[in-house]
């Protein structure tokens, strides 16, 4: 029944003409009471079609005379607007769940692989085949983690300055072609600004960037970088840790649209049980997506250029 009735009255010296629309959930009926007692009942949704498609036919010709003449202040707006994404892998170097899937991605991304694993020789050799950009995963003490999460070869705070510079000259010697190093766990070492200053010698030494995955909120990256001379990027999401692809998905699509608001985003998945083949399969189902939206795929080392400009 109906839900509203509208009469729009329109007086002329002649006769007299009423207008009754009567709207209902299904259906639309105007009803014009003329003069002579003359009325007609037009089906409502007959004329909205009918001025629908006079609109789109309007719109359509306004398009194509706009495609015929691009708007060329337009079109430089859109590649000012590239948004640029940046995954770091983490973990690789014991061939951890997904390494394969992993490496088999085709977009550009970043491996940031563990130096003293048991198949860190291997992992580097693997993704130097594939041309995959690598960073050194360096483990380093944490607040919370297990002391054997990081292994004996890490970055502790008992150590001197020169102990660790010759610890993270150790580790590069293994992921030779590492163009940066990120942490892995390290809390305690990236709260700690001596013991972090001796590893950003060494990157800055070797002309190396830093990636920090701000696993703590009082890291001292940026003031020592700064310091050193030393590229910081800074981790944006992270991607995994989860059993679900879909909240991985999700995590990529936050990414996405950090970057087209800043203009770039950095996002750390993994290999192994954190991630794995999980973040290889979401990534690869997301990525032309993505693209598709105009992101575009970049190593950190990419990034970190794009952004000295
Ligand atoms: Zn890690």
């Amino acid at each position: 029944m109906p839900l509203k009735n509208i009469a729009l009255e329109n007086e002329s010296a002649a006769k007299r003409t009423v207008i009754m629309l009567f709207f209902s959930h299904k259906n639309i009926i105007i009803v014009l009471f003329g003069g002579k007692n003359m009325f007609f009942v037009l089906d409502g949704k007959k004329l909205i079609k009918r001025v629908i498609f006079f609109v789109c036919g309007i719109f359509c010709f306004l398009t194509a005379v706009n495609v015929i003449k691009p708007d060329a202040a337009a079109v430089s707006a859109d590649t000012s607007k590239t948004a640029y994404v940046a995954i770091v892998i983490d973990d690789f170097g014991y061939d951890g769940e997904g390494t394969d899937s992993m490496i088999a991605l085709n977009i550009p991304f970043t491996a940031a692989v563990m130096p003293f694993s048991d198949k860190s020789y291997e992992n580097v050799s693997k993704l130097q085949s594939a041309g995959k950009e690598m960073i050194l995963h360096m483990p380093m003490e944490s607040l919370t983690g297990k002391r054997e999460w990081v292994g004996e070869k890490g970055i502790f705070k008992s150590m001197s300055d020169e102990e660790i510079k010759q610890r993270v000259q150790e580790a590069l010697a293994v992921v030779t072609p590492a163009k940066g190093i990120n942490n892995h766990m390290g809390s305690a070492i990236m709260e700690d600004e001596r013991c972090f200053s001796a590893v950003m010698d060494v990157a800055a030494q070797k002309g190396l960037l830093f990636i920090d995955s701000m696993t703590t909120a009082n890291t001292v990256a940026e003031a020592v970088c700064q310091k050193k001379g030393v590229p910081l990027l800074k981790r944006d999401v992270f991607l995994d840790s989860t059993e679900d692809i879909n909240v991985v998905k999700k995590q990529l699509l936050t990414t996405a649209e950090i970057a087209k608001e800043k203009g770039y985003a950095l996002a750390i998945g993994h290999v192994g049980p954190e991630g794995g083949n999980i973040t290889a399969e979401a990534i690869k189902q997301m990525a032309p997506q993505l693209e598709q939206q105009g992101i575009v795929f970049v190593t950190v080392s990419q990034l970190a250029e794009i952004l000295s400009k």
